[in-house]
């Protein structure tokens, strides 16, 4: 069920053994195949996704393409502004929403002329970790629709997982590419803070949003993230570090000597799945027969305090984000309200689903004067004990090696009446997001049910080329 990769697609390309026609009308096809079903993709592109693809070939023939992915189709999460196409963030509030710009990320995308196909699935607003919360329906697991595809980005993983594109963009809050990564069992990429702009990605947590690639291979995301990564004045958070290319340097690595830490508390959490330890511990066997060593460490805060931390700090910064939707600017606006307060009110509490207005009033809590020393900033000193667990660990070691979730994909409705066990999914992914470091995730396994199971990599600040290096080898090792 799956789409050349996008190298694969490139080499073709190149070849003139295929168009970029032929690549838009094979997603097209597939999507119009799996998409009823699947629900990846909330806005299909079709029409200009082909007026692209032309205009793509037409630049190969003339030997002049605007880069290697010239004419390669992608999909993007829906909380990223694209020019006169629909960005919902999967919210009633923002259903009928057209930007008038593109996000930096987009932006990038379109000169490299990479062909847009879609906007994907998500959790309202990024919020959740099934994408369970999309006002629009769930998107559902390829491997098992009746399990859910991971969250946040759920349908930028299944729209890749479904052979519908070769890759796709989501964003990573506290681990809304890994895991969906994971559980759809292909390769997801969280970079450093700072290394993509988040300009035009509609804010869920600042200081953690950060966008990165979907692909089926190591090598297809180095391509992709080279693509969309870089300074960006219009985000004042982004990065002056130059931009490697990536995907030049994937291959250079080696295991002979690779130092991966082992989190001991990450592996000795309750409530794994052996399932996932075992498919795990076989992966780090084979890399360390390959010459790797395999380190113990030490990252005790990373696991106690991450999802209280996070939890914390993500909802105060949705809190405050989400107080721009308030029927008056843009957006749904409730009908026949009596006053301006009404209008506002009534247009929030018809416009957001319950998991976002449930942030919100956490948010609003911990931030209010009695308890913002108790919650908020407690959780910010946390933040940096967590930081320090890892730079602490990635002293000593590479990169550090992790489950991506304690489960493989979970049946869809088992985690909906509980809030909590939701958010515990999200134990391994949180703490990375909070130090502001680099992860992915990639496929290891599958579980005796057939779901597809991940394993987290994370580096260090502007370390992507020695993670992706490492990840590449890894993935060898695996195949
Ligand atoms: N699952 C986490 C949450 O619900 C992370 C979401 C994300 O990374 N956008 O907040």
């Amino acid at each position: 069920m799956s789409f050349p990769t996008a190298h694969d697609l490139i080499a073709r390309l190149e070849a003139g053994e295929t168009t970029a026609r032929q690549a838009a009308e094979a997603s097209l096809a597939t999507i119009e195949r799996q998409n009823p079903q699947l629900n990846a993709l909330l806005a299909v592109t079709a029409e200009q996704a082909l007026a692209d693809a032309d205009a793509a070939d037409a630049r190969r023939q003339a030997g002049k393409p605007l880069s290697r992915l010239d004419g390669v189709p992608i999909a993007v999460k829906d909380n990223m502004c694209t020019r006169g196409v629909p960005t919902t963030c999967a919210s009633r509030i923002l259903e009928n929403f057209r930007p008038p710009y593109d996000a930096t990320a987009v932006r990038k995308l379109r000169e490299a002329g990479a062909v847009l196909l879609g906007k994907a699935n998500l959790d309202e607003f990024a919020m959740g970790s099934s994408n369970e919360f999309s006002a629009f329906g769930p998107a559902r697991n390829p491997w098992n629709p009746e399990c859910v595809p991971g969250g946040s980005s759920g349908g930028s993983a299944v729209a890749v997982a479904s052979g519908m594109v070769p890759w796709s963009l989501g964003s990573d809050t506290g681990g809304s590419i890994r895991q969906p990564a994971s559980f759809c069992g292909v390769v997801g990429m969280k970079p450093t803070y700072g290394r993509v702009s988040r300009y035009g990605l509609v804010a869920f947590a600042s200081s953690l949003d950060q966008i990165g690639p979907f692909a089926q291979t190591v090598e297809d995301a180095a391509l992709l993230l080279e693509t969309i990564a870089g300074h960006d004045p219009l985000d004042s958070t982004s990065s002056t570090v130059d931009v490697p290319k990536y995907s030049e340097t994937v291959r250079n690595g080696s295991l002979k000597g690779l130092k991966i830490g082992r989190p001991v508390e990450f592996f000795d959490v309750q409530g794994v799945d052996p399932e996932v330890t075992a498919a795990l511990n076989a992966a780090l066997d084979k890399a360390a027969s390959e010459g790797a060593e395999i380190i113990d460490v030490h990252m005790p805060i990373a696991t106690e305090y991450a999802v209280s931390a996070y939890y914390i700090i993500a909802a105060a910064e949705a809190s405050s984000n989400l107080a721009r939707y308030d029927g008056a600017h843009y957006g749904f606006r409730a009908p026949d309200t009596a006053d301006i307060v009404e209008m506002f009110s009534k247009s929030r509490a018809q416009g957001f689903g319950a998991e976002v207005k449930r942030r919100i009033m956490l948010g609003t809590f911990v931030l209010s004067a009695e308890t913002f020393d108790a919650y908020y900033v407690r959780a910010q000193k946390a933040r940096t004990l967590i930081q320090r667990d890892y730079r602490e660990a990635l002293e000593k070691v590479d990169v550090i090696a992790a489950p991506t979730a304690p489960t493989a994909a979970f049946p869809l409705g088992s985690k909906l009446e509980d809030p909590v066990q939701m958010y515990l999914a999200d134990i391994f992914t949180l703490s990375l997001n909070l130090a502001g470091y680099c992860g992915l995730s990639l496929p290891v396994g599958r579980t005796s049910a057939g779901l597809p199971i991940g394993l987290q990599l994370f580096g260090g600040a502007f370390e992507e080329t020695r993670l992706l290096q490492a990840a590449w080898q890894v993935e060898q090792v695996v195949k």
